[in-house]
């Protein structure tokens, strides 16, 4: 009997969750309300640090596109990213109509590189927006040193980052200006689609939590206008449609009670991994500095120049793990060679070296919380035969 197709990934959902969204549809209220709330307050708890504010959206596109709204950037501005990333991350630049400035990676962390930032820095630089790649976080102290010395914002995409430590500190309690978390189906936790956007700035979170629902500033209405009935409300902008419903946000409560422990288990996998594949033909994923917590979101090798130089390509890697019935995916293509990104701003891989030569050999192996030992040799054994 052939053994079942290993998917490159599947969400961790369990009866809590489940119990907890049928009690949501049983209620009566099922759009935004007191799960949301609950959310919200459970997530900055999490992060332990009663300065900040979690804002709920129904992305983490929608979080950064907030953050960076309520920041001010617009026509005339530009935001520097990575190259390396989903189109997300640079997507919600354009929405406000400023330009997006891509930079190479670190070749070894596959993280945003600081001195790349600080090149490209010019007049109409307005924004940084690191992204913590697979859930190793991005040199923080750099970006947030540079981003001071020029009068930058920092926005951390922190899509991958939960839960993520820099110095012992969560990812989402660092020194930014806002960072956004995602809970896409695919991430650390999940909500099926959902966002959380944490920040300390009291105006960014009150401009979020207004744009986040058409513009409507109810807060104003209380402040202004108190003792009319509440059927009143006004529109103070031409705002969004980001609010995170309650059935969502009751799976999130359970998720994230279930955060550490999901990140211990893919740590043990990654480590697992770390061990079968050291004396094989490929670069690893790079560690966290020592009593640093990675989240292992994504556990992406690259082909060493050995097996390149066997004929090798991560095409028929992944063909070939495919072939064994295990599922790999590939983190990223590139912005700079996507279409729409590249036309804009006339990129070419030779801008991108790092990036470039990253993607050329890269795949990203399963690393979830419901592979049993058994999937996790499957997968090693896989990976060894497709080395060859
Ligand atoms: C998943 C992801 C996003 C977008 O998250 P959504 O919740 O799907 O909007 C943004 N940036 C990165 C790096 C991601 O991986």
């Amino acid at each position: 009997m052939s053994t079942p197709f290993l998917p490159f990934g599947l969400p961790d959902i369990g009866e809590d969750e489940i119990a907890e969204v049928v009690d949501t549809l049983r209620s009566g209220w099922i759009t935004t309300g007191p799960k949301a709330r609950r959310f919200e307050q459970d997530f900055a708890a999490f992060l332990g640090d009663a300065s900040l504010q979690a804002i709920a959206v129904n992305s983490a596109t929608a979080g950064l596109h907030l953050a960076l709204e309520a920041l001010g950037v617009g026509p005339g501005d530009e935001v520097i990213t990575t190259t390396h990333t989903f189109t997300a991350t640079a997507e919600v630049v354009r929405y406000l109509g400023a330009d997006v400035k891509l930079v190479d990676i670190d070749a070894a962390t596959l993280n945003i590189d600081p001195v790349a930032v600080e090149a490209v820095i010019g007049a109409r630089t307005k924004a940084i927006v690191p992204v913590h790649y697979g859930g190793l976080a991005a040199d923080m102290p750099r970006l947030l040193a540079t981003a001071a010395r020029h009068g930058l914002k920092v926005v951390e995409d922190a899509a991958h980052a939960l839960p993520t430590t820099l110095g012992g500190a969560l990812v989402g309690t660092l020194a930014s200006d806002a960072a956004v978390f995602s809970f896409y189906a695919n991430k650390t936790i999940t909500t099926g689609e959902g966002g959380m956007l944490v920040t300390r700035d009291a105006a960014l979170a009150e401009r979020a939590r207004v744009m986040r629902l058409h513009g409507m500033s109810r807060d104003a209405f209380d402040r202004f206008v108190a003792k009319v009935p509440s059927w009143y409300y006004e529109i103070v902008a031409p705002g969004f449609k980001y609010n995170l419903t309650d059935i969502a946000a009751a799976l999130g409560i359970h998720q994230l009670k279930k955060a550490r422990a999901f990140q211990q288990r893919r740590a043990a996998i990654a480590a697992r991994y770390d061990a079968a594949f050291a004396a094989l033909p490929l670069v690893l994923p790079p560690r966290p500095a020592a009593g640093d917590t990675h989240a292992w979101h994504l556990y992406a090798v690259r082909l060493a120049d050995e097996a390149v130089a066997r004929g090798l390509t991560r095409e028929r890697f992944i063909e070939r793990l495919f072939e064994q019935g295990v599922g790999a995916s590939v983190h990223y293509i590139p912005l700079h060679l996507q279409p729409y990104w590249r036309d804009r701003y006339a990129l070419e891989p030779a801008m991108f070296p790092a990036s470039q030569r990253a993607y050329e050999r890269i795949a990203s192996l399963p690393i979830y919380t419901r592979m049993s030992e058994a999937d996790v040799e499957r997968v090693v054994g896989a990976v060894r035969a497709a080395l060859g």
